[in-house]
């Protein structure tokens, strides 16, 4: 037999699933004696039911009839009775709490007749009127559908023509009008009538309740806190008590300790006779809980003992509602109370030192995502104002600095000490050098996994991305914002990656100890509570993760860093960027060489060049393994832009002058080399398999550079990755080059040159055929990135920005792929990936090098696949650091 309904004696925390977060706490504190009116919960498998079916399912309403009647026989007065009336609160709450984001219906039960009664037996009749006018209130916003904006203007015009400031200054007469003016707008509104009826009131505001589950405000909060949709909201139908009987009533909210700092003490709001919706609609001034004490010290003493109470049992910070009914206090909501990042860390470590929690349980209560929010610069929130615009947050931070909207400007204003914003439409890998000027970047176009937002991530700095009402015009190098406003080049800006607001001029920023201490040490740990508390975090997660942690690293001054903040090792190593810059006319001669000797000379002046950038790179971590990833991307991306090239020579040829035939050749070369779907083309193994030359160049760069650091007393660990290798024979081919020319450069050199040698899993084929790969590769390092992209067919430039918020928003995933692993699909491959390869090879060491590296859930997944590392951008080392710690718990 179902069971709809439970009673507070019957219920208990664990019980939240059913009874939703509010209901069973009430029960919790039922059983823990605290003074909470008594009330039953109508579950959430009722809600469920009636979604799905667009009515009460069998047996519900006879069961909150018999529950009713023990509570009226408790309270000895039925819902509603004239002479004397018990009233109901009828409250929402889910599993997990949705501040605010749905319905609750105060004083049901009254009506004209019991109005007059609740009036003769509590001596108030302001009390009873103030009661009935919110009852009509409530319900006609919450259950009848009226604006609750045209309630407020009746009130505030009614004020207004009284020459009062707020309602408690309102006669008991005026409170009367009121009432009747709220029902003529109900039946003006509705063409009904507000209903007089306690048990038709009950009944309609347990399923307005449930509906309200699925009311707009609801569901954007559930998406953008990975809510289930399907969970339902329980219904809490409770005795009210009166915080609006006099000065000697009032109602408040606490928190056991400091939720912005994590400090210990009393924290809270009260406001004197008044009812609890009061304090949050921020309706009145309130006065700080601490004032009680002098309001009214008896129910202060026993409010303090009440929180000792809830935070022993509960172990963590609480936070409760309260009220005061003529000086006898009640509870009326507790939960685990939600926290800034830096109270989190805070306060899981005092637990532990007051002996409520163990080290585990501290890490636990930590997140990944809290400390990255610690680890950035961010704007002082009381001094922001209204922002321009707001876009997608892609990498958080907050900077301010001069807009500029090309790369060479920013380049050059940096290079002249000024602090720039860049600006685009959207970034391309030319605009590379202006990232790396400036403090952050701001694109009017792309998704969070943009090329901006990817590589702003990777380099740790501020980005806004998709700001769609922002016109970006980088000729005339300005930007217009919706309302019109125009921001020129040179002016101010502020940019908040947390939020993905923009602000105009310089709102001024506080500094992260947090990002100090791991990027120095122990000197900051003593000083600072929340470093302090970090620390400890980090050093638990060390010792029980299972999962290493590497970096993506493509410079020595990365790999320092890195390794600062903890990597061991480099799991990425990406050698694209050894081959642009200055050194693209090599790569263009390489590219266009005619003859052997041609591409010969090309080559070897590549080589030193590559070398000295992986010595670098290998004494910054000497003795732990540096992973170089072979050339992957397609050569056309090294060569100039096919209209550019075609614009120069008509150009020339429009002066009369005969193009240089550099750029005839390079035109050809481009055309030639055009693909239309660049990133499943010639790229990855395939350019080592038939482009003569390249991979021995950069397998002969890592080895003399390995051969130097060796002579240099160093502990070169470096290791040969192949990119996208979909069969075991191209690996083979290239591994047999690789070992020919590393015993070429041990012959020569006299030193003993070992790289181990791997490959990518970044195609399904890959995936499906790890255990004849392994035969060939010493370890795996699975590239989610384009594993993702060819798992979904996915082409991810193109998909993001196109359709990806209509795919969330119609649930087909709950977060992008591209930034969690989907496990169901990709995560099935890895799983497949991992049992075959090791089949095989049982030491195969087996690594993540894709964004997903450093993403807190995706670190969950990896943990429990059997990955033995996993690699991220140097910024998110802690991050990954902290989860995986959190996994293996
Ligand atoms: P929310 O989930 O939005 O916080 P609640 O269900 O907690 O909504 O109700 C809002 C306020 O109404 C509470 O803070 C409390 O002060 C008041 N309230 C709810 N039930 C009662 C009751 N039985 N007696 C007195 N006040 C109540
Ligand atoms: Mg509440
Ligand atoms: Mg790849």
């Amino acid at each position: 037999m179902v069971r709809y309904v439970y009673d507070f004696t019957e219920g208990g925390r664990d019980l939240a699933g059913l009874l939703g977060g509010k209901g069973a706490n009430l029960a919790e504190m039922t059983r823990l004696g605290l003074p909470v009116p008594p009330g039953f919960v109508v579950s959430t498998e009722a809600c469920r039911a009636y979604l799905a079916t667009g009515a009460e399912p069998e047996g519900m309403s006879r069961e909150v009839s018999r529950h009713l009647a023990a509570l009226e026989q408790s309270a000895g007065r039925r819902l509603g009775q004239p002479e004397d009336p018990l009233l109901v609160s009828v409250r929402s709450g889910a599993r997990f709490s949705m501040p605010g984001m749905m319905e609750t219906v105060l004083d049901i039960g009254l009506n004209d007749d019991s109005v007059q009664g609740l009036a003769r037996v509590s001596g108030s009749a302001r009390f009873a009127w103030d009661s009935y006018r919110r009852l009509v209130q409530m319900f006609g916003s919450t259950v009848m559908g009226v604006d609750a904006a045209l309630f407020e203007r009746t009130l505030a015009t009614l004020k207004e023509l009284r020459g009062v400031p707020d309602d408690v200054h309102l006669s008991t007469g005026d409170l009367v009008e009121l009432v009747e003016a709220y029902k003529t707008l109900v039946r003006d509104v509705t063409g009904e009538d507000f209903p007089q009826s306690p048990a038709e009131q009950l009944q309609r505001a347990i399923l307005a309740v449930f509906e309200s589950w699925n009311g707009e405000r609801a569901r954007l909060y559930r998406r953008r806190e990975h809510i289930p949709d399907d969970l339902g909201t329980a219904v809490t139908v409770q005795r009210m008590v009166y915080g609006n009987l006099g000065s000697d009533s009032g109602s408040g909210v606490a928190f056991t300790r400091d939720p912005a700092t994590g400090r210990p003490g009393l924290y809270g709001d009260y406001l004197p006779n008044a009812q609890g919706e009061d304090v949050v609609a921020g309706i009145r001034n309130t006065v700080p809980l601490t004032e009680l004490e002098r309001l009214d010290p008896r129910s202060y003493r026993q409010l303090l003992d009440h929180m000792g109470t809830l935070e022993r049992h509960y172990r963590d910070l609480c936070d409760i509602e309260l009220t005061i009914e003529r000086g006898t206090l009640w509870m009326l909501q507790t939960r685990v109370g939600k926290r800034t990042a830096e109270a989190a860390f805070a306060i899981a470590a005092e637990l532990v030192d007051e002996g409520l929690i163990d080290d585990d349980e501290a890490l636990a209560r930590v997140s990944g995502e809290g400390l990255a929010r610690l680890m950035f610069p961010r704007f002082d929130a009381s001094r922001t104002g209204r922002p321009l615009a707001r876009g997608l947050a892609a990498s958080p931070g907050a900077a301010s600095g001069a807009a500029v909207f090309d790369s060479a400007e920013a380049v050059r204003r940096a290079a002249a000490g000024e602090q720039v914003v860049l600006v685009r439409q959207e970034t391309n890998p030319d605009d590379l050098p202006g990232m790396v000027a400036a403090r952050a970047v701001l694109t009017s176009r792309g998704g969070k996994t943009s090329h901006a937002a990817v590589v702003a991530r990777g380099m740790g700095k501020v980005c806004v991305c998709g700001a769609e009402e922002l016109a970006v015009d980088t000729e005339r190098r300005r930007l217009t914002t919706a309302d019109g406003t125009v921001v020129e080049e040179g002016a101010l800006l502020s940019v908040d990656g947390f939020t993905g607001d923009v602000y105009a001029g310089a709102v001024p920023p506080a500094d992260s100890p947090v990002l100090r201490y791991l990027e120095g040490g122990r000197a900051e740990e003593d000083s600072d509570r929340v470093v302090g508390a970090v620390a400890r975090a980090l050093r638990h997660a060390d010792a029980v993760r299972r999962l290493e942690v590497r970096a993506n690293a493509d410079t020595p001054e990365d790999a320092a860093r890195a390794r600062r903040f903890g990597a061991r090792g480099i799991g990425l190593c990406r050698t694209e960027h050894m081959f642009l810059g200055d050194r693209r006319k090599l790569v263009e001669e390489m590219i266009l060489a005619r003859t052997d000797a041609e591409r010969r000379h090309a080559l070897d002046a590549l080589l030193p060049l590559q070398r000295s950038d992986f010595t670098g790179i290998l004494e910054a971590m000497d003795g732990l393994p540096v992973t170089i990833r072979l050339l992957d991307p397609p050569l056309h991306e090294f060569l100039p832009d096919r209209t550019e090239l075609a614009v120069r020579i008509a150009a020339a040829e429009a002066r009369g002058e005969r193009p240089d035939p550099h750029d005839a050749e390079l035109l050809d070369a481009v055309g030639r080399m055009h693909e239309e779907n660049p990133m499943l083309g010639l790229r990855g193994v395939r350019l080592g398999l038939v482009v003569p030359g390249l991979f021995p160049l950069q397998v002969r760069a890592v080895a003399e550079a390995v051969v130097e650091r060796t002579r240099a007393g160093g502990d070169p660990r470096a290791e040969i990755m192949v990119p996208l290798v979909g069969d075991v024979t191209e690996l083979r081919l290239v591994r047999e080059e690789v070992a020919r020319v590393l015993a070429e450069v041990a012959e020569e050199s006299g030193v003993p040159v070992r790289c181990p040698v791997g490959t990518m899993i970044e195609l399904p084929r890959a995936a499906l055929t790890a255990g004849r790969i392994a035969e060939e590769a010493e370890f795996f390092s699975f590239g989610t990135n384009d594993l993702t992209q060819t798992t979904w067919g996915f082409s991810r430039d193109d998909v993001e920005a196109a359709f990806f918020s209509d795919y969330l928003d119609k649930g087909i995933f709950p977060a992008s792929p591209f930034e969690t692993i989907d496990r169901a699909g990709v995560g099935r491959l890895v799983g497949i990936a991992v049992a075959e390869g090791r089949a095989t090879r049982p030491d195969l060491t087996i690594g993540v090098c894709g964004e997903h590296g450093g993403d807190p859930e995706s670190v969950h997944f990896f943990h429990t696949a059997g990955l033995d590392y996993v690699s991220c951008s140097p910024f998110r080392v802690p991050v990954a650091r902290l989860e995986a710690g959190r996994a293996a718990l």
